[in-house]
């Protein structure tokens, strides 16, 4: 039984109506991608080579985290450090060697760039060249911005990714390989590889990998699928490679985790009978689940502001799993091919807008008087405090959103400060 078949061609909304906007805009920075990436990657270090702003952020973002010896610092290149760019290379030289030396485990090291102009006059590809030769035998150091003025927060991922690329290892062999590419849970990740495991996808890996220092290998038989839909430079470089992509909707909620596997699947020549008879007793149980969540959040309206470049998924998700009204789909950026699958999905009326102007946005969303709110941390307040229930974005990135187990978590946290705020009004 599929539960979710695919849409035929009359739902579908191939050139939706898209709204430009080009003014001001609150979003993080690409640094925030460093809280999920270090705890991905166990061996590998981000050094971010920035101001005092950039090391609050990192504390107040990553909160609890920097207690647990984080994987994670910054080296603060400051004012002083405009007499001369060489005070600034040496001064970046000896907190990586004071570094290595206290944390001999570390086999990546990140250098992060950041928006300060004392750092923008760094050369770190430079740094990380001279860096990665005096310590060839004991680490890798590659280099990527997280810059504010180059990064909104998902696209440090990317960043960080892309860097890695060309370190991949050739693979010769014959045998069809899948590479799943995006940060995700490791038991999501557990989960994933062991249904595509009964459907004889033997072939795979993930990447970011779990240790960085075992790099998955490429070759010319290697397909490689999104697991996260902010990923467009990577996929532009694992194209330029000769790779090629398979195309989908993401694994989020029952439906997009099906499509997800099948088109895996599909690229692999596994018979759609076998992808059926692995999935269904997931697909089922997370059905029923999703039930309770759904009797909740049925009817309700929900505005998405761009923040993650999650939203499409998402939007996609609630109102075709979870029956939520769309009033506006807001993303950073929309790259239309790596969204097609997804846009194909949604309702043909839908609103969706490109960059942001965040005061007009903010009047259309109150005009609407959305039930919930999907937005940055810096929006939330300012809407709670007008009666408005939010959900902060960054929430739903660090957290395990994607496949069958987690389809219902996921309803769960949109749910949640519908809850909140019913206990609040009673
Ligand atoms: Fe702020 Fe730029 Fe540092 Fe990000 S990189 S914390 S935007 S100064």
């Amino acid at each position: 039984m599929k539960a979710f078949p695919v849409p035929v061609q009359a739902e579908a909304c191939a050139e939706p109506q898209v709204l430009r906007e080009r003014g001001q805009h609150e979003v993080f920075c690409g640094l925030t991608g460093i809280i999920w990436l270090h705890r991905k990657m166990q061996d590998a270090f981000f050094l971010i080579v920035g101001s005092r702003t950039c090391a609050h952020l990192m504390q107040s973002a990553a909160g609890v985290m920097i207690f647990a010896e984080p994987r994670f610092g910054t080296a603060i290149i400051g004012e002083r450090d405009l007499a001369g760019l060489a005070d600034a290379h040496e001064e970046l030289d000896r907190v990586v060697t004071e570094l290595l030396a206290r944390r001999p485990q570390i086999k990546t090291l990140f250098l992060v760039g950041s928006c300060p102009s004392e750092v923008i006059k760094l050369d770190l590809a430079r740094a990380a060249q001279r860096l990665g030769q005096k310590n060839a035998s004991q680490v890798r150091v590659l280099h990527y911005s997280g810059s504010g003025i180059e990064t909104t927060f998902t696209q440090g991922e990317d960043a960080c990714l892309k860097a890695m690329l060309p370190h991949l290892p050739q693979r010769t062999d014959a045998q069809r390989h899948v590479l799943v590419v995006g940060a995700l849970a490791d038991v999501v990740e557990d989960q994933m590889r062991a249904l595509l495991g009964q459907m004889g996808v033997q072939s795979i890996d993930f990447f970011p990998p779990r240790h960085s220092a075992q790099l998955p290998a490429v070759g010319p038989n290697t397909r490689f699928v999104l697991a996260q839909p902010f990923l467009s430079d990577t996929a532009q470089g694992l194209r330029a490679m000769g790779l090629k992509q398979i195309e989908s909707v993401y694994p989020l909620g029952v439906e997009g985790t099906t499509l997800w596997l099948q088109a895996i699947a599909k690229s692999c020549d596994i018979d759609p009978g076998l992808v059926d008879q692995v999935t269904q007793a997931p697909r089922q149980r997370a059905i029923a689940a999703l039930a309770r969540q759904r009797a909740k959040l049925e009817g309700k309206g929900i505005f998405f502001f761009p923040d993650s470049q999650l939203e499409i998924p998402l939007a996609r998700f609630v109102q075709r799993e979870l029956g939520m009204r769309l009033l506006e789909v807001g993303t950073p950026y929309l790259h239309k091919n790596l969204m097609a699958p997804e846009l194909a999905l949604l309702p043909a009326d839908v609103v969706l807008s490109e960059g942001q102007d965040v005061d007009r946005q903010l009047d259309r969303c109150l005009a609407q008087q959305p039930d919930l709110v999907v937005c940055g941390l810096g929006l939330a307040n300012p809407l709670e405090a007008q009666g408005v229930a939010t959900k902060w974005s960054i929430e739903l990135v660090f957290s395990p959103i994607q496949g069958y187990e987690q389809a219902s978590d996921l309803a769960a946290l949109l749910a949640r400060p519908l809850n909140r705020r019913e206990r609040l009004v009673a």
